[in-house]
């Protein structure tokens, strides 16, 4: 509000056509509201997962990051880079991706716990009793490190703190996981 009021003395001020300036403010004053609406608006063609948006701009409020490690029979699988940032939606999911390293990122507008579970239906793929992405193994077969220490309640649970250091050794051979460190000032 404070800015077209400034723009409006500008305008009258310069002596620029007063008289236009009416229809010029109110055009301003369209295009700011539909900008703003954008904003806060969930985007179309990118529907809410799990209760999670995907907003236009990365949630400022809780930012935090994670480290997952997928290992399909022991070779290391890429999570991509554009997890939770639709390409057509140009909008960003509270848990997204941005590097193709397994660095997760939380960016939501509000404090909250997120899982395991959440970032895989973000991803788009599953996370179960014989599958994880887009591996696949036998019931049984898939063991799970968080922070070094084997998990063994359901992965999908896993709740995605701060720098949480997460492995998925989806079927044999398994290795005892080195600590993930790399944050990078992240
Ligand atoms: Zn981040």
């Amino acid at each position: 509000m404070r800015f077209l009021k400034r723009r409006s003395n500008v305008l009258i001020h310069r002596g620029a056509r007063p008289r236009a300036a009416g229809p010029a403010i109110a055009a301003l004053a369209f295009a700011f509201a539909v900008l703003a609406g954008r904003a806060s608006a969930q985007t179309a063609g990118a529907p809410a997962i799990d209760g999670i948006r995907c907003d236009q701009m990365e949630g400022a409020v809780f930012h935090i990051h994670q480290h997952l490690t997928l290992l399909d029979h022991g070779k290391a699988v890429t999570i991509p880079s554009d997890v939770g940032r639709p390409l057509l939606g140009g909008c960003f999911y509270w848990l997204h991706t941005h590097t193709p390293d397994g660095l997760i990122h939380v960016e939501s507008p509000a404090f909250r716990t997120f899982t395991l579970g959440q970032f895989f239906d973000v991803w788009g793929q599953p996370l179960g009793p014989t599958a994880a992405g887009p591996a696949r193994f036998k019931k049984g077969a898939l063991r799970v490190y968080v922070d070094g220490s084997r998990y063994t309640g359901d992965p999908r649970a896993i709740e995605l703190n701060q720098h949480a250091d997460i492995v998925l050794e989806a079927g044999p051979p398994y290795s005892k996981p080195v600590p993930f460190t790399d944050w990078q000032g992240q």
